[in-house]
């Protein structure tokens, strides 16, 4: 359950990258996720409808992209892709893997959009 450290660096992350001379607020957020990373997506979504209430990203749409866990065996050089029980190397069983990918979680990308005051603040 560490959702919520998580969600909150990526809030700090997101606003960091707003510059500040204009009026741009956070629009889409774009995040890769690694099948191996624990990550969960409700989670991040969850605490991110909290933090982001009265910042520059409220209401802002999260994405997520997952990226498979692929191995590569030690043993015998095969690459795959492991089943959640099964992580030994289908080739030949041996368990020495070295993980090439799964383990991901960043940032890719972050839309901006123009901020615009609601009608009734222009008056
Ligand atoms: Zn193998």
């Amino acid at each position: 359950m560490h959702e919520l450290a998580v969600t909150e660096s990526i809030l700090q992350i997101a606003l960091r990258h707003l510059p500040k001379e204009e009026k741009l607020r956070i629009a889409n957020v774009y995040l890769v996720i690694g099948q191996l990373s624990s990550i969960v997506d409700d989670s991040v979504q969850f605490y991110w409808d909290i933090l982001t209430r009265d910042t520059l990203a409220s209401n802002s749409i999260l994405h997520f992209k997952r990226i498979p866990a692929e191995f590569l065996c030690l043993n015998c050089n095969t690459r795959y892709h492991p089943e959640k029980e099964f992580l030994e190397c289908p080739t030949c069983s041996a368990s020495e893997v070295k993980i090439i990918a799964g383990e991901e979680f960043y940032i890719e990308a972050i839309d901006v959009e123009e901020f615009t005051f609601s009608q009734d603040s222009m008056k």
